[in-house]
């Protein structure tokens, strides 16, 4: 604590990183970002169950703690705040919460995993208070939810800059994610079609319609405006989540034409 507080007496700039581990490179781009433009980088390590809902994947989440610090430490981070249990986070079971930007937790992942966005900013809100950054990274993979902490930082005054960076992509088109360890190297390659559809089908329906004749589960597939207050027909961010092979992917596109 006191090494911290002589960091922000001496003006560095700090990064924080915010991850749940089983880091891929999409992660990495996020630290790497971190490190061009901060002093000091910290990296959080922490599967935090108040977003995960009881019938998702909490409990078989991949972990690779071991792993993870080999990389961190490879590229240079200079902390890691890895909670060695639930508890350290949250101890009391029932404590002050803040909520999400109600018009911005009315669709998609916030309809098919209910209470996720009241995790996410419960978690982040507390990380925050402990690392005190100057900026925070968060990828656009999880476009839904970068909009949601930038709501909750520009409404409650808070006083980091949310720093976005674009998704990492396998050759195949496919979003890198930490569930991809669950599939067959084939699957995987198969999963891409989430990604070709959002980038090459005219209108939504028809995206839904190719994905759900090659057995993509899908959940919602939808465009709305930047600022997601919108729905629009085609023009605009494309969003889907679907289950393929039982693994759940999240992907989204900007597609609009922007008029110059
Ligand atoms: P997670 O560990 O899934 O909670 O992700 C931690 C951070 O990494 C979040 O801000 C994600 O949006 C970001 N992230 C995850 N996958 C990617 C990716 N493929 N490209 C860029 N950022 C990503």
């Amino acid at each position: 604590m006191l090494r911290w507080r002589s960091i922000h007496a001496a003006k560095e700039r700090i990064a924080l990183v915010p991850t749940m581990g089983a880091l891929h490179r999409g992660h990495l781009d996020l630290v790497t970002k971190a490190l061009r433009e901060c002093d000091q980088v910290v990296v959080s390590i922490f599967v935090n169950p108040t977003q995960f809902g009881r019938n998702e994947d909490l409990s078989k989440y991949p972990r690779q703690e071991a792993e993870d610090l080999k990389q961190l430490k490879r590229l240079g981070v200079d902390a890691v705040f890895l909670p060695s249990s639930a508890e350290e986070v949250y101890e009391r079971s029932s404590e002050t919460r803040i909520l999400p930007r109600p018009e911005l937790v009315k669709m998609m992942e916030a309809v098919f995993r209910p209470g996720h966005f009241d995790g996410v900013v419960q978690v982040v809100f507390k990380l925050f208070q402990i690392v005190e950054p100057d900026r925070a990274y968060f990828g656009e993979k999880d476009y839904q939810q970068l909009k949601v902490i930038e709501a909750m930082v520009e409404d409650l005054f808070l006083k980091v800059r949310i720093r976005p960076v674009r998704t990492r992509r396998e050759k195949t088109g496919l979003a890198m994610s930490s569930r991809n360890k669950y599939f067959s190297p084939e699957e995987k390659e198969e999963a891409a079609f989430l990604y070709e559809c959002l980038q090459s089908a005219k209108t939504p329906a028809i995206a839904r319609r190719r994905l759900r004749s090659k057995g993509f589960k899908l959940q919602y597939l939808e465009c709305w405006s930047e600022d997601l207050l919108e729905k629009k027909k085609s023009n605009g961010r494309w969003y889907a989540a679907a289950l393929y092979k039982g693994v759940r992917l999240i992907d989204n596109l900007d597609r609009s034409t922007k008029s110059s």
